[in-house]
């Protein structure tokens, strides 16, 4: 089963003689095929919209990629709001999906003009006074609690999680909320993460419209728009099938005309926070073997660390590899893939069948495009790397140049380092 990066040797040898490794390098071609398929897929939907999930790839200038394809920001912090604004994404341009929401996180989002994605009830009171009013657009996150099961698989375990409100909460929201003076409403909910499969996005929307509906009815609020939030995934691994975004909009489709449209709510538009989705393949982290290690285990010591990608070592998410050049040959090596932190867990991949890796092998770390830089961490004083852009004319661009020693100390006001 080959899993091919997006980019080969030749051209991995040119970039890396201007830039050192290792990096994060993105692929600009398939960020807009992507993007552009995307759209399609939800096209039926007059009002559909997609809001990219910031967080996993906070970089402007990959986000100003897929703004040309009409995606909005999706917020959940106030750096996540100063960026958005720096790009021009303002108003109705940003879901402010946040929890545990600190006061002057509404105020910015607020003043920009955000759609406030409400994740508790509580919070319509903590908004009301920060900002001194409610808005007129305002949606709720809703957590129906219990298992998310697709058939007999468990996909998540929303009872668990500790985002949104319960179905007696969101009611008594969209009352108290109407009675506030809110006009426009919309629903949000995130049942499940890194789904690899067509029914996920179908189901999950059978779930809100139907909510929709009763609530519509029920408080007299009207419905503008049903966020079905992040969670469509990504093959990480070599057997494993690609979601298709066409089968998925279909099958939202289908949904929508027969929950929504009997209804009298063919209007509602259908609002999207994909991070995953969207970024995810079209990234790679690129790094090189600088040691062999033979004690109990065959061990390959790299120059990235778990500083440029936490997955492994976080969540024992699997990464694919290829060893540059090596891509026939066949995998009859096993090794563990480290990186250089006093950490055990900073392993890429361990018990991985590779071919045999010679000393400044060149590794692709394969889709790294999505929670990869973005959940970087300076651990150990290690200093996060660049992120390289790959254009579809194939030169390269420098989108965010590696920290330097200057940046990890930049915080230091009350102690003098000589730099
Ligand atoms: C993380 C997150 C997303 C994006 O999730 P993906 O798994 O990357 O699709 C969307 N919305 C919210 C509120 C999130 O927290």
């Amino acid at each position: 089963m080959s899993k091919l990066p997006f980019v080969n040797k030749e051209k991995l040898d040119e970039i890396m003689k201007d830039y050192p490794t290792p990096f994060h390098l993105y692929d600009e071609k398939g960020i807009r095929e992507n993007a552009k398929a995307l759209r399609e897929a939800f096209s039926w939907n007059k009002g559909f919209k997609e809001y990219f999930a910031v967080k996993a790839t906070p970089n402007p200038f990959l986000i100003n990629i897929l703004r040309e394809y009409g995606c909005g920001c999706d917020c959940s912090s106030y750096t996540e709001l100063m960026l958005s604004e720096a790009i021009g994404a303002v108003g109705e341009e940003i879901m402010f999906s946040s929890n545990a929401t600190p006061a002057e996180e509404f105020v910015y989002a607020n003043k920009l003009g955000a759609i406030i994605n409400l994740d508790d009830y509580t919070h319509i009171d903590f908004l009301e006074k920060t900002i001194g009013h409610i808005p007129e657009t305002i949606s709720c996150r809703y957590n129906p609690g219990g298992l998310f099961k697709i058939s007999n698989d468990i996909m998540d375990n929303p009872g668990d999680a500790k985002y949104g409100m319960t179905t007696e909460q969101l009611f008594e929201a969209f009352k108290v909320l109407k009675a506030k003076g809110a006009k426009e409403f919309g629903i949000h909910a995130f049942l499940a993460s890194n789904t690899v499969t067509n029914e996920y996005y179908p189901m999950l929307a059978k779930v809100l419209f139907e909510v929709a509906v009763k609530l519509q009815k029920e408080t007299g609020a009207h419905i503008k728009f049903i966020n079905l939030s992040g969670g469509i995934g990504i093959p990480y691994r070599p057997d494993q099938e690609a979601n298709d975004i066409y089968a998925i909009g279909e099958g939202v489709r289908k949904v929508f005309e027969e929950v929504l449209v009997p209804a009298g709510m063919g209007d509602v538009a259908i609002y999207t926070e994909l991070g995953r989705f969207m970024m995810g393949p079209y990234g790679c982290l690129v790094t090189k073997a600088i040691h062999e290690k033979h004690t109990h285990k065959e061990y390959i010591g790299c120059d990235a660390c778990a500083v440029d990608l936490m997955r492994p070592a976080m969540y024992g998410a699997y990464h694919h590899i290829t060893v540059m050049g090596k891509e026939n040959k066949p995998c009859d090596h096993k090794y563990d893939i480290t990186g250089s932190l006093c950490e055990n867990n900073d392993k890429f991949a361990i018990d991985r069948m590779l071919p045999e890796i010679e000393m400044g092998d060149t590794l692709v770390i394969h889709d790294t495009g999505a929670h990869g830089y973005a959940m970087g961490y300076n651990y150990n004083g290690k200093l996060k790397s660049a992120e390289l852009l790959l254009k579809e004319d194939g030169s390269v661009q420098l989108i965010r140049r590696a920290e330097k020693p200057s940046d990890y100390f930049a915080t230091f006001d009350c102690f003098d380092i000589d730099l």
